[in-house]
């Protein structure tokens, strides 16, 4: 990076809040303008990657599809493969799948199995943790592959959705860079 990275507090100015999206009372916080920005997407990386080479991630996963951006920038800074955590039916190989509940109805997540050396300390990278249940559920698929996972990094945090509490209580450190209070 040639410019120094800005700081997680420059970095919360940068997420656009967009109320009632997909649904009324929901603040999307969409990090499509901290994408955007010049330094935004490498200060992100830069970040969350010191904390995953602390940890001494071997490897690391990411959740379709916002997952894909930042875990996939993450890994090449450290030099490490990327696991994607797909959306069903995408995968042309057998794969593992979890099903998980959201508010209303359920969701699926896959992977293929071969993507991870049994053993391997992977670490989990999504743009937002909010209820932990899509972090979960991708918790459960790497360590049924064989993978150890004890950490999970996000950009953005909602704590009042209690997701981060969801994981920690499932042995998974998580660290964020940046925090929104209410849903
Ligand atoms: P959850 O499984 O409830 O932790 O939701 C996690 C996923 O949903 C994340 O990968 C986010 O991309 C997305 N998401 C949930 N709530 C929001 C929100 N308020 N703003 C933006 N994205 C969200």
């Amino acid at each position: 990076m040639s410019a120094p990275p800005l700081s997680p507090a420059e970095l919360r100015q940068l997420v656009r809040t967009v109320p009632d999206f997909p649904e009324p009372g929901i603040q999307f916080r969409d990090i499509t303008t901290l994408i955007g920005h010049p330094q935004g997407l490498a200060s992100s990386m830069h970040h969350l990657a010191e904390i995953a080479r602390a940890a001494q991630a071997q490897k690391i996963a990411g959740m379709e599809a916002r997952g894909f951006i930042f875990g996939a920038a993450v890994a090449v800074q450290l030099g490490l493969g990327f696991v994607p955590v797909r959306k069903p039916g995408k995968l042309p190989v057998a794969t593992i799948g979890v099903d998980y509940a959201l508010e209303y109805g359920t969701d699926r997540l896959e992977m293929d199995p071969a993507a991870i050396v049994r053993g391997e300390r992977v670490a989990i990278v999504d743009d937002l943790i909010a209820t932990g249940g899509t972090a979960l559920a991708t918790v459960q698929l790497l360590r049924e592959a064989g993978a150890v996972v004890e950490q999970a990094l996000f950009v953005i945090d909602l704590p009042d959705l209690g997701g981060a509490a969801r994981l920690r209580d499932a042995g998974v450190e998580v660290r964020t860079l940046l925090q929104f209070d209410g849903a």
